[in-house]
């Protein structure tokens, strides 16, 4: 989707720290990080939001958790980490390209604001 702020980034066409890509997804870091590790994954393909993902994505929403340990993984982050998707305005999605966010480094409250 050529307006969409992380479609861009995923194309290379805005900067962003990448720390992670192959075929399907992409993965860079927060540009306003929440904790010491935050990092955003998304598919390449534009998905609005969580609520838009169809059974046949099944395999790609399962993969995005799958980078986001793996990252955790090469951080070390064993006292925990947390991903978060946020869906729709109400719940604080601000960029509407579906991206789970992975925030660690630091002692994570619950529940979240
Ligand atoms: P949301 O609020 O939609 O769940 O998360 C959007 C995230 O994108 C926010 O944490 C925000 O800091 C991040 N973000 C917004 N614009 C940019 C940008 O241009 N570059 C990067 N790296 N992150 C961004
Ligand atoms: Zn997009």
């Amino acid at each position: 989707m050529s307006d969409c702020l992380f479609c861009k980034i995923g194309a290379a066409k805005i900067p962003a720290k990448l720390v992670y890509q192959d075929e399907e997804i992409f993965a860079f870091e927060d540009i306003s990080p929440q904790a010491p590790t935050h990092i955003l994954i998304c598919p390449r393909r534009h998905i609005e939001k969580l609520g838009d993902a169809a059974a046949a994505d099944a395999l790609l929403l399962g993969r995005l958790q799958l980078v986001a340990a793996q990252l955790a993984a090469q951080r070390n982050l064993t006292d925990g980490y947390r991903t978060v998707v946020n869906n729709g305005a109400g719940a604080g999605q601000s960029v509407f390209h579906l991206h789970l966010h992975l925030l660690g480094g630091r002692l994570m409250r619950w529940p979240p604001g």
